[in-house]
């Protein structure tokens, strides 16, 4: 790991335990991102080029099957993880519990572009519910023709909650 990202973790807080004990594997942010569609807040979206084109191919397989999939957030910077990890610390959560939900800067497979948080129109966005929609019943079935993954099964050997709605391209740019 090189000084400035162990000097920006830190800042935050995170210290050698905390790196001891993250299961996750580090990521080099991706250099080479592409403008995707918006996502369904209507801000702009970036990943790898090979995650855009399995995107597109997912979600028009989806759209032909009636499943509406949306695009909740994609590539994310290191510097962006902080900022999402600093913006709780100071509404007062504890870091341990910060850690559970939000990758360890550096550590999160949105730093590889190749990584998509994904909703449908009946749910909360980011929430466990997402596993109850057709939308999810559907990427079970057919996310793996299109090469994507569900990256945080339940009770996943990474130590993250339980992430229905994250998926990840296995084509690696
Ligand atoms: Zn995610």
């Amino acid at each position: 790991m090189n000084v400035q990202l162990l000097s920006k973790l830190h800042a935050l807080g995170i210290n050698e335990c905390h790196l001891r004990a993250c299961k996750l594997l580090e990521y080099e942010e991706c250099k080479n991102l592409v403008r995707s569609e918006n996502d369904m807040f209507g801000r702009v979206q970036r990943m790898s080029p090979t995650a855009l084109s399995c995107w597109h191919k997912l979600k028009r397989a989806a759209a032909k099957d009636s499943i509406e999939l949306l695009l909740v957030s994609a590539f994310r910077s290191i510097d962006y993880q902080c900022e999402l990890i600093t913006r709780k610390l100071k509404k007062g959560e504890d870091l341990s519990t910060i850690l559970k939900v939000n990758a360890i800067p550096g550590f999160s497979e949105h730093h590889t572009g190749q990584a998509l948080d994904l909703n449908t129109t009946e749910c909360c966005p980011l929430s466990e519910e997402f596993e109850l929609t057709s939308a999810f019943d559907w990427l079970q079935e057919n996310a793996s023709h299109y090469k994507f993954s569900m990256s945080f099964p339940r009770n996943n050997i990474r130590g993250m909650v339980y992430e229905p709605w994250h998926w990840t391209c296995q084509i690696r740019p």
